[in-house]
């Protein structure tokens, strides 16, 4: 019999009447014979709320404590959701992700999956059940409960379908699948029928926030074929897959944009051996992501370097580069928190050249200036001001010609 594994994100169990039509997918997909292993997402804003509940409370918010919180917004979903599936006749069991071993590392509120064990989740099946598993939590090899950091039931439902060999791993969402830009943005973007785990993870890294960035690394490293799809229309979506000869053979696939970024310069630093090695493991200590880097030329034996961060990562970026300044030799910290990344997604640049030159005078033509510019072979991005990032993405889209 086919296992599939289904993952419902917030909206798709966002009230009563969205939980009940879960059930009704999960008890049809039953009746075509296929095992099913449900990952619930917390409902609606559920996540934010608790967020914003702890924001009103307490300045510090100790990690721990933040995990209890916002991992109970998934155990609201699972329950309700095992309810709905009891009405139906469905034999259904809800699990927290320690119930089902998803061992994480101890980094709260962004822990990384080491194992998972999966003997109850086998147990169930067995019994004839459809396990219902909470989204977005493990418990560390402390025995403390941790979540994944944001979107990452995503990455719950990867990793149990990977474990248990599913068929597929579907993702339901309030988009029929991977467009070429954000649809809320660009409403002439067109859905991917086929794209490749090397484009989606570019993708994800670089703000298509439809699939977590760790649950597509996952799904590509242990082979797991993803469809993205509707939970509202159920029509066929997106597949993630190995690329192959029936992808679309476009240049560029997909146009992605991040709000999430905040630019960090540390100007004046003597231009000699080991000044980026001492700031950079200083950033790295504090486990702070650092993403593009751009040392200028040195003008009279100093220069300025300047990286980018997730926003939330700031405040610890500054106080790291100042508390260092000094035994650099740098003459100031300087941050801006309104940039924006706008990127370029597409197997085909790698034989394309022109595809950033092109990228480049459309902003021109557009007026929007390019702060910093990064590219692998398969991506290019510009940091742009914050403001003009969506008209960035606009314009792109259409001089690629995605629409
Ligand atoms: P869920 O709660 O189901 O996990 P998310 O909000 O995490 O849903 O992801 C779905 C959203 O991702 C869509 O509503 C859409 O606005 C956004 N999105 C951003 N970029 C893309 C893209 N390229 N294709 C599809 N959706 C995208
Ligand atoms: N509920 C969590 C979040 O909002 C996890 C998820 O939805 O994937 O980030
Ligand atoms: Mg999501």
């Amino acid at each position: 019999m086919p296992l599939v594994v289904q993952k419902f994100g917030g909206t798709s169990v966002g009230d009563a009447d969205r939980i009940r039509a879960v059930a009704d997918h999960i008890a049809r997909t039953r009746r075509q014979g296929a095992e099913v292993v449900a990952v619930v997402s917390a409902m609606g804003k559920t996540t934010d709320e608790l967020i914003h509940l702890a924001d009103s409370v307490s300045a510090t918010q100790p990690p721990r404590e933040y995990d209890m919180l916002v991992s109970t917004g998934e155990r609201i979903s699972m329950s309700l959701l095992v309810m709905a599936l009891a009405d139906l006749g469905v034999d259904a069991a809800s699990f927290t992700g320690s119930q089902v071993g998803i061992i994480t590392d101890n980094d709260h509120t962004r822990a990384k999956i080491l194992e998972v064990k999966g003997d109850r989740l086998r147990e169930a099946l067995a019994a004839g059940k459809v396990p219902v598993v909470a989204g977005f939590q493990g418990v560390s090899t402390e025995r403390e409960i941790t979540t994944l950091g944001r979107g990452g039931s995503d990455a719950t439902a990867v990793a149990l379908a990977a474990i248990l060999g599913a068929d597929v791993c579907e993702i339901y969402t309030d988009v029929t699948g991977v467009f070429s830009a954000d649809p809320r943005i660009v409403p002439e973007a067109h859905r991917i029928n086929r794209i490749s785990f090397d484009e989606m993870l570019e993708m994800a890294a670089t703000g298509g926030r439809v699939l977590m960035l760790r649950a597509v690394e996952f799904a590509r490293n242990h082979n797991v074929p993803l469809h993205v799809r509707s939970s509202f229309t159920w029509e066929p979506g997106t597949w993630v897959v190995e690329e192959d000869a029936d992808m679309e053979d476009a240049v560029v696939t997909a146009v992605t944009h991040d709000t999430s970024e905040a630019k960090v310069t540390v100007s004046g630093v003597p231009d000699r051996p080991g000044v980026a090695a001492r700031l950079f493991r200083a950033l790295a200590d504090k486990s702070i992501n650092i993403d593009m880097i751009v040392q200028n030329t040195s003008v009279k034996g100093t220069t300025d370097i300047s990286f980018t961060v997730p926003n939330d990562d700031l405040t610890g970026a500054i106080e790291t580069a100042q508390a260092h300044a000094e035994e650099l030799g740098a003459s100031g910290v300087t941050a801006d928190a309104e940039v924006a990344r706008v990127s370029l997604v597409g197997a085909g640049m790698k034989s394309h050249p022109g595809i950033a030159a092109t990228m480049f005078e459309t902003l021109a033509d557009e007026q929007i200036n390019i702060d910093m510019i990064s590219t692998s072979t398969i991506r290019t991005s510009c940091i742009v001001a914050e403001e003009d990032v969506e008209r960035a993405v606009r314009c792109l889209h259409a001089a690629f010609a995605l629409g």
